[in-house]
């Protein structure tokens, strides 16, 4: 029983003197986390002394669960990771309450600032006449008085003379403001027939003044008697009409209900119930728009003030830096290139030459980013993250991180499409390029070949007496690998790298995950400004508080300034990589840019699938005068069909607008073309060819429009009509269901017969058919039988198995694919 439960047990060796501390501590991820790894250490080193650890661990199990062989040493060190795990927890969670208290605080202090001037007003007066009637009535009441102390005893009364009245007044406030100033002077007036019920209202009276300033023992009778008077008034249920505070209410586009509540400074239920009068149910969590807030306000007699939503973002616009703060930075390099071709090689020979030697311990922690200095003394930051989908996915993002890109080609294979692929993202992003040309060490090596391969996609190189730096390198032998960095720091100093290290921090995000010990981590390249310690964050639609900051070799730091790479702590959830980080002034602004960001991107979502269309496209283009490019990607079956198409492209424009082919390919439409397409605004033409699973959800979600085309023409003329404007009612297709195809039979008669499962939407007899094998088209037809069973039928829905085939084609093999569609005409939406 113990061993399925590691905790009991260490209890009982932790020596029974704080058992409490053992388990509670378990109870948290983190210690947890610490215990396991110690676990392992013991199996490693086993020691006798079993029989010590008794009834606990006295059942037999599996060995790492059971506490068997913790030598003392062992269980001292656990003791102290679990001990330094509390106090950690116990240190954040008095920081955390800290924090909520400083907020309530300011909340408070602003509704009472709001309301102080009113009130003193009013005390102003009631000082006045309690003075007068003080006079008048002293003699008289002496007596009385001191009985009324006692009496007050047991039954608390408020307070007597001006100053503490003045002090309870707040907290009296609830029975005080319903008193509008002419029902104070009724109530003034009244003052001589009211003593015995001047208990009971809690309002200022004349007894209560007279009864003495006594001090502590009255003072907490009188917080006594403001908490009957809010129990009181609870239990009544009465919602009192209180002297209104007008207020000028901030909303947004749309307003969390509680939220509202919050800024008019009414209770919640109250506006809850305003709103179900209107006719709205609702709870405090849930978000109403600025219209129906607006009514709400003005029943609650305040003033409505609408913001723009992307107001919020303002406190973090980018600030136009003078160009005398700018200091030089270190330059951010990529690595990219066809897969297999070296890249994490690369990257690794470059850090074990640079990194690890005179590194103390020479453990260098992967953090997805590191900085090695040049023999020349530049300082370079390398992202360790390769790949094509990481480059453009953070630029999809708006972090634009990468200064230069180094392409890596194998001289013993040669320009490949991703290669091509890295070449057109490079150039979309406008970043320069090195070309490393690796695997010189390879006999069969051929550098040359390279270069004239890279001449076909523009890439001159300097070998080639163009303007592209080349190095010959080795991520094996090291070959090469000095002159690269020479040749990276040379280009860095062309690119005069600034930024201003004075000022709130700005970062990417390149990598994030969520640590089991440490809670959400995100590694992020300082931009510019310098990340400290401390400092209060947006990152996307996340934000946080600087709890620790860990460079690339794994230790704290306090701060990281432009270019640096640091692993950032201390956030309240886990961002995506090229989110981009600002520090703001307060907690309060960061949270609410974080909360519209995470509205603004449920709403995009939710009205993706449109975003990025040709017309909308165009409709950008008349808007914004500078752009007079339309920027497309192009996939195509084959590589004549593909260049027929960039040619034509290429033809297309006038004078407003040219049309920019990004890339143009060979193939399915993947990911990375997808995510290409988002960082560029762009449209996907297929021509016959599909994207293939992941990256349909990839365009549905980024809401990348996908247009696939079976005649060059049709391509060409949207292409035109889009660049002119001029698009007009088309006749667009929807596809309505695909198919898998399981078998193939011969049936004599009919010819060759598909077994398929309808794997989405609907297969209709009357629909055209197009056959798919590797998601390139392969026919266009129509179907001359859809049958389910042995009937012709005219549907068969998704999940369900038919019989197709194909009106005089033959060529079908288990594992293609039928796409089902229709075509529709479709207004033009211009
Ligand atoms: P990546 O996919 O681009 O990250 O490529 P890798 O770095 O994983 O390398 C792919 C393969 O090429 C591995 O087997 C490496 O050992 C090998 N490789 C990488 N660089 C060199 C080199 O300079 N010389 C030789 N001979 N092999 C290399
Ligand atoms: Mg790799």
């Amino acid at each position: 029983m113990s061993d399925n439960d590691g905790k009991k047990t260490l209890g009982v060796r932790g020596g029974g003197s704080r058992p409490g501390n053992v388990k509670q501590s378990f109870s948290h991820g983190r210690t947890k986390n610490v215990v396991v790894e110690t676990k392992r250490k013991r199996v490693v080193v086993p020691k006798s002394g079993a029989g010590k650890s008794g009834g606990g661990a006295g059942s037999v199990g599996d060995p790492s669960k059971r506490p068997a062989g913790i030598t003392d040493a062992e269980m001292d060190r656990r003791l102290k990771a679990v001990q330094a795990a509390k106090a950690r927890e116990a240190e954040e969670a008095a920081q955390r309450e800290a924090e909520e208290k400083a907020r309530e605080e300011e909340r408070q202090r602003r509704r009472e600032e709001a309301e102080a001037k009113e009130r003193e007003e009013r005390e102003r007066e009631a000082a006045l006449k309690a003075k007068q009637e003080e006079e008048e009535r002293a003699k008289r009441d002496a007596e009385e008085a001191a009985k009324r102390a006692a009496a007050a005893a047991a039954q608390p009364a408020p307070p007597e003379d001006g100053a503490p009245a003045r002090k309870t007044a707040p907290a009296n406030r609830g029975a005080e403001r319903p008193a509008r100033a002419n029902d104070r002077e009724d109530r003034g007036g009244r003052g001589k027939g009211d003593k015995s019920d001047g208990r009971r209202s809690g309002k200022l009276t004349l007894n209560q003044a007279l009864s003495g300033g006594e001090g502590g023992r009255q003072k907490s009778m009188a917080a006594m008697k403001r908490k009957q008077e809010r129990a009181r008034q609870k239990a009544m249920g009465q919602n009192t009409v209180r002297e209104k505070v007008v207020r000028d209410v901030q909303v947004p586009e749309a307003i969390m209900v509680g939220e509202l509540a919050n800024r008019m400074a009414e209770r919640v239920a109250d506006v809850v119930k305003a709103l179900m009068q209107n006719g709205m149910m609702v709870t405090q969590n849930q978000t109403i728009d600025a219209d129906t807030a607006e009514l709400i306000i003005e029943e609650f007699g305040h003033n409505i003030v609408r913001v723009s939503d992307a107001d919020v973002e303002d406190v973090i616009k980018e600030i136009e830096d003078k160009e005398e703060d700018l200091k030089p930075r270190a330059p951010v390099i990529t690595i990219m290139g066809h897969v297999d071709h070296g890249k994490t090689s690369l990257l690794d020979a470059i850090r074990d030459a640079k990194v690890v030697a005179g590194e103390a311990g020479g453990i260098t922690q992967h953090i997805g980013a590191y900085q090695v200095t040049t023999d020349g003394g530049q300082v370079l930051t390398f992202l360790d993250t390769p790949g094509h989908a990481a480059f453009t996915s953070m630029r999809a993002r708006g972090a634009q991180v990468t200064d230069i890109v180094v392409l890596v080609v194998a001289a013993d294979d040669a320009v490949m499409p991703q290669t091509i692929e890295a070449i057109n993202h490079a150039k979309a992003a406008e970043v320069p390029m090195i070309v490393a040309i690796n695997k010189c060490d390879k006999p069969e090596a051929n550098p040359t070949k390279v270069r004239t391969d890279l001449l076909q996609h523009e890439v001159i190189v300097e070998e080639m007496s163009g303007e592209v730096q080349d190095v010959e390198v080795s991520a094996h032998t090291g070959q090469g690998l000095d002159e690269l960095l020479e040749a990276i720091a040379l280009q860095a100093e062309l690119l005069e790298l600034k930024a201003n290290p004075d000022r709130a921090a700005q970062g990417a995000v390149i990598e994030a995950q969520l640590d089991v010990g440490r809670g959400p981590v995100a590694t992020v390249l300082v931009q510019s400004g310098t990340l400290r310690q401390g400092d209060v964050f947006v990152v996307g639609e996340q934000w946080g508080k600087v709890r620790a900051l860990v460079n690339d070799r794994g230790e704290r730091v306090k701060e990281a300034g432009p270019s640096v790479p640091v692993e950032v702590l201390g956030l309240n959830g886990t961002p995506e990589a090229g989110d981009v980080l600002n520090v703001t002034s307060t907690e309060a602004q960061a949270r609410e840019i974080a909360e519209y960001r995470e509205n603004a991107a449920k709403e995009k979502r939710a009205a993706a699938g449109a975003a990025t269309t040709l017309e909308q496209l165009m409709q950008k283009a008349k808007e914004d005068e500078n752009v007079t490019e339309m920027p497309i990607l192009v996939k195509a079956d084959v590589q004549g069909s593909a260049e027929a198409i960039v040619q034509a492209m290429e033809k297309i424009g006038n004078d407003e607008v040219r049309v920019r082919v990004l890339h143009a390919g060979v193939g399915a439409i993947t990911e990375s073309d997808v995510g290409l397409a988002e960082a560029s605004g762009a449209p996907v033409f297929g021509f016959n060819v599909r994207a293939n699973a992941p990256a349909r959800n990839a365009a549905n979600q980024k809401g990348v429009e996908i247009r696939y085309y079976s005649v060059i023409y049709d391509l060409v003329d949207d292409v035109k009509a889009a660049a002119s404007g001029l698009l007009s009612a088309e006749i667009r297709e929807k596809f309505i269901g695909y198919a898998q195809i399981k078998e193939v039979f011969k049936v004599t008669g009919v010819g060759r017969v598909a077994g398929c499962l309808v794997t989405e939407g609907v297969a209709r007899r009357s629909a055209g058919v197009r056959l798919l094998r590797d998601d390139v088209v392969i026919h266009e037809g129509t179907l001359k039988t859809l049958k389910r069973f042995k009937d012709e039928v005219s549907e068969v829905i998704s999940g369900q198995e038919c019989g197709m085939a194909f009106e005089n084609y033959e060529d079908i093999r288990p594992d293609d694919v039928i796409e089902i569609f229709e075509r529709e005409e479709i207004e033009r939406t211009l």
